[in-house]
Parts: C-alpha cells; structure tokens; sequence
C-alpha cells in the first residue's frame, strides 16, 4: 500500500543539510509509490523550497516561527506534532543528526510509533520497508520493520543516496501557522566555534588525526591535506583528550560517526571506540608507525611510517595530480 510519508528538512547555517535530500530519497522508498512531503521548519526559510522540490518532495509544507530560528526541543515538538496533526503521516523520516537524535523519540512516543534509528539503508520486502542497522559499535547489522502503525525512522547521512535533482520539478508549497507556547528554553545567542567550513558528519573525505600527531600544530598539515580534498578533519579521542583539538572533532562512540568515501586515520592506534565511529567508510587509508597497529586490520591501503613526513609528500603528490 501506497504510504504518505513525511521528511523533515534540516536547515543549518540558512543552508539545507545533506541529510535531508537522502532522507527524501528514503521516504521515497517508505511511501512505496506514496506521497513524499517534506517539512521545513525555521524563520524565513521559505527560499529553501525549491531544493527539496528539485530532489524529490512531492508536495512542501513550510513552518515559519520566530520560535524555531534555533533548535529548541520543545518548540521543533511543538511545531512537528501540529504538523502530523493536519498530515496524519504513515511515515516519518529524519537525519541521524543531533536534531533528529533529539527529537525523534519524542515524536515516536506521542505517535505511538516505532522508532528505527540510524538506518545505513531501506529495501521493500513486499509492502513494507525494511531498515538496515548497525549494532554491537558497527561490528554487526540488523534488519528492522515497523510491523504496524506509523514508520518512524532517523538515516545516518551519507549512507542513503539522494536522487538526482531535476530543477524542472514543480510541486505545491503550503504555509502552515503553528502555536509555539510555554518554551522552556529559549536560545538568547549562538556563539559558534572557528572550524573548518566542511560538516565533518557529512564530508565525503575525512582526514583524521591522533594521539602520534603529537600537538595542536601537528594538526596544520592535515588541514591542508582536507583542504585540498574539499573535506574535514576529524580527531581520535587520544588527541582530543591530550588537547591538540577540540572534542567537536571527536569521531567514534562516544564522538560523531562518519561514513566518508575517504577516510585517512593517521597517528591512530585503530581502538574499537574508534573504529566505531568510522569504520563504514567506503575506503580507509592508515598512516602509522607501527606495522601491528590495529587500524591496519580494517584499512583499505596501510602506510607504515612517520606520519610527519609522509603527509606532507601525499599533499605535495595529490596537488600535482589536482591543482
Ligand atoms: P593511541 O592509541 O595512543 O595511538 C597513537 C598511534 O599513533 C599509535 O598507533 C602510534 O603508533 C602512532 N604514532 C605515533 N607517532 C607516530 C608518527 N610519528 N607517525 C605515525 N604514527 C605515529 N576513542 C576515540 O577515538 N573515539 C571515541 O569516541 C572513544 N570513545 C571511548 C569511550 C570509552 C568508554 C572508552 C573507554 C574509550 C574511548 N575512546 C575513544 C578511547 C580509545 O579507547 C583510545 O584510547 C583512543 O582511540 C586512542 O587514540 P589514538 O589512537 O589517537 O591514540
């Protein structure tokens, strides 16, 4: 049976992330010939629409309120539930992100749903969706449906692929009045970090430093390596705890999980906590000393040496083949 399935656009910085359009991509998969609606919440987010119209959204729905210029948990609940309201979705898709981590399950309950999380992918079995899962830190997968009610599933980013955009699309746009009330929080400002301009949860190279970096400086040269491949740099906990970066760059359990086409471990051991957060990258290049290092148990290409003078030749060779 064909499901009407809603899919709630992420707009980070004024821009839409990613993860929405493969979440459209998804929900195309969950509605099984169905209606794709995406959702977009925010203040003056209306010029956004054309990109989830041109990749895929069969119909946009637009929730303008100065209470949802910033994330808030209540206020995105607020808005969300009025939504499923007017919409009575068979399903509802949203990014592995920390919105979507957050608010999900907070939706899910009041829905009576079943949540599936962090799908890496969908396939039909028959009528029904089925979602593939990590376990166990990535070790395992699992296979999920919803039996009955509502599908409710959070998508890792860079997983799902998103269709092709067609800027021919043209699709209806409705304009939905919320009653946002009783916040208990309210964000006054947003005092953002100096990073990198690439969202390392979404890069498509991720060029990842350890504890053998051995400072902040040592740093330098991976972010010229990232910069030079348009992607992020990313960190063990190992450099994270020993202060040569901040914890935002942290990738593993207890950190962000990526999944990259790229991913350069360089000066990392290879821990499981680690591994756990970067182990689905489709190719994985090590840079390490130690030949028994564990990371080279899962790496694609191994490179044994001294990290400071092998980056700054695979910078030096990539630019001639680049630039
Ligand atoms: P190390 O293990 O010290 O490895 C440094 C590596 O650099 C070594 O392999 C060494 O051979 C190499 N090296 C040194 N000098 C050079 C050089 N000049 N050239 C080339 N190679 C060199 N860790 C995470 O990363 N992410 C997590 O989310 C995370 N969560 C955790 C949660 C829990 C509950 C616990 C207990 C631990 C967690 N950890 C996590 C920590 C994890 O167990 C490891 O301690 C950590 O990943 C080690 O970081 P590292 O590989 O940078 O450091």
């Amino acid at each position: 049976m064909a499901k009407k399935v809603l899919v709630i656009g992420e707009v980070k910085d004024g821009v839409l992330r990613n993860v929405s359009f493969e979440a459209i991509a998804a929900g195309k998969t969950v509605a099984n010939g169905g209606e794709v609606v995406g959702v977009l919440l925010g203040e003056n987010v209306s010029g956004l629409t054309d990109e989830l119209i041109q990749y895929g959204a069969d119909r946009v729905i637009v929730v303008d309120h100065a209470d949802l210029s910033s994330y808030t948990t209540d206020a995105y609940q607020q808005a969300l539930l009025q939504v499923f309201d007017v919409e009575n979705p068979e399903g509802v898709i949203l990014g592995h992100t920390s919105i979507g981590k957050d608010v999900s399950p907070r939706l899910a309950m009041k829905l009576n749903a079943g949540l599936i999380s962090d799908a890496v992918s969908i396939e039909l079995d028959g009528e029904d969706a089925v979602f593939t899962r990590p376990i166990y830190s990535g070790k395992a997968f699992e296979k999920k449906k919803v039996k009955e009610g509502v599908v409710f599933a959070t998508i890792r980013p860079n997983n799902i692929e998103a269709l092709e955009p067609d800027s021919a699309r043209k699709v209806d746009i409705t304009n939905l009045t919320v009653d946002i009330k009783d916040l208990r929080t309210t964000i006054k400002d947003v005092v953002r970090k100096a990073t990198g301009g690439v969202d390392l949860s979404e890069a498509n190279v991720v060029v990842a430093g350890g504890r053998g970096v051995k400072s902040k400086e040592g740093f330098g040269p991976l972010q010229e390596l990232a910069d030079l491949l348009g992607g992020a740099v990313g960190a063990s906990r190992g450099a994270c705890d020993a202060d040569y970066c901040d914890y935002g760059l942290q990738i593993g359990q207890t950190g962000k999980v990526v999944t990259p086409d790229l991913y350069f471990a360089i000066g990392i051991s290879g821990a499981i906590q680690h591994l756990a957060g970067m182990s689905n990258s489709k190719v994985i290049v090590a840079i390490n000393k130690d030949p028994e290092a564990p990371i080279f148990e899962i790496a694609d290409y191994g490179i044994v040496g001294d990290l400071f003078e092998i980056v700054p030749i695979l910078t030096e060779e990539l630019k001639n083949v680049l630039v």
